[in-house]
């Protein structure tokens, strides 16, 4: 990783990286990377359109490799799925990501009431067809003490095109419990809108391809008709739409008034520790 001051960090290039580290050892390295703790988890903040608080954070896993330094997920979880160490990770990420989610809800709570602060987390296709993914998840929100609707599960929407009821009945299990299901990456599929009907989701993560079509100014006319279709589709079905890689305020102002309720982005903040949305002052809007 090359460091640009302070304690951050940009992610380690991966066409540079690709020359030094082959696959193959870092397939091998992963389970012990697991044990020895290498694998460390940046938040970055969701924040409400309407009044700029921030409503919850995302998970996103990282790799300290010991030679080669911070390693970005899409240079790890492929491989740990291919080996299905993506299972033991994937639990440990929910885990440390509803332990933190209780310190924000107490840190931030008012009168007694925890702040209505969520934790997402990725969920990978491997972990759906994981027949202990609904135990373990309700095993590690009551150890948390953390109630279900302060978790919502990412699924993308390439892991749930054609699924069966089979697939389906663990989400559902969990959706009756109150953790939300977001479909992620919404509109890069082959989506097929009338299927929505049928999943147990609750939120639509509109791509950030979206985004960046909002970048050019002005934004191409048909890219804001399908945006607004999407969002008036999906507040017909109740769905909440939250937006990713949103990068200036410009393309949060368009999809704000486009209708989209929720974004992310580096326009708000880059993932980074636990300890950062501390540091926004929005959080006080939740409140
Ligand atoms: P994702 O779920 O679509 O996550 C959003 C990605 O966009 C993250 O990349 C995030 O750092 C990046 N991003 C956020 N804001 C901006 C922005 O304004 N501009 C741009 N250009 N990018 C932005 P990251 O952290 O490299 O994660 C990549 C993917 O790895 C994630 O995509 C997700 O699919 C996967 N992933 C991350 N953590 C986990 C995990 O714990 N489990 C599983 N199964 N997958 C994970
Ligand atoms: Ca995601
Ligand atoms: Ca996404
Ligand atoms: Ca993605």
């Amino acid at each position: 990783a090359k460091s640009a001051g302070g304690n951050r960090y940009e992610l380690a290039d991966p066409e540079a990286d690709a020359r030094v580290i082959t696959r193959h050892g870092l397939t091998t390295a992963l389970p012990a990377a697991l044990e020895r703790g290498e694998f460390f988890i940046e938040y970055q903040p969701l924040v409400h359109l309407g009044d700029g608080g921030v409503r919850g954070a995302e998970a996103l896993v990282r790799w300290l490799h010991p030679q080669h330094g911070v390693l970005g997920p899409d240079r790890f979880i492929p491989l740990a799925e291919h080996t299905g160490l993506i299972v033991p990770l994937g639990r440990w990420v929910l885990e440390q990501s509803v332990r933190q989610a209780r310190t924000w809800r107490e840190r931030y709570g008012t009168g007694g009431a925890p702040a209505p602060l969520r934790i997402n987390v990725n969920l990978s296709p491997c972990q759906l067809t994981h027949p202990g993914l609904v135990r373990d998840t309700v095993e590690i929100l009551e150890r948390a003490g953390v109630e279900p609707d302060a978790l919502c599960l990412e699924v993308t929407e390439s892991a749930l095109i054609g699924a069966d009821d089979d697939l389906l009945k663990p989400l559902r299990r969990l959706a009756e419990m109150g953790v939300d299901i977001a479909l992620d990456d919404f509109g890069t599929g082959y989506s097929n809108l009338a299927n929505l009907r049928r999943l147990p989701v609750s939120i639509l993560k509109l791509d950030r391809s979206f985004t960046q079509s909002m970048q050019r100014f002005p934004a191409d006319p048909v890219d804001l008709k399908i945006v607004e279709g999407i969002v008036a589709l999906a507040h017909s079905l109740d769905l909440t739409v939250t937006v990713e890689g949103v990068e200036t305020g410009a393309q949060a102002e368009q999809l704000r008034v486009l209708g989209c309720d929720t974004a992310q982005g580096w326009y708000y903040a880059r993932p980074g520790p636990p300890e950062r949305l501390h540091d926004l002052a929005l959080v006080d809007a939740t409140a």
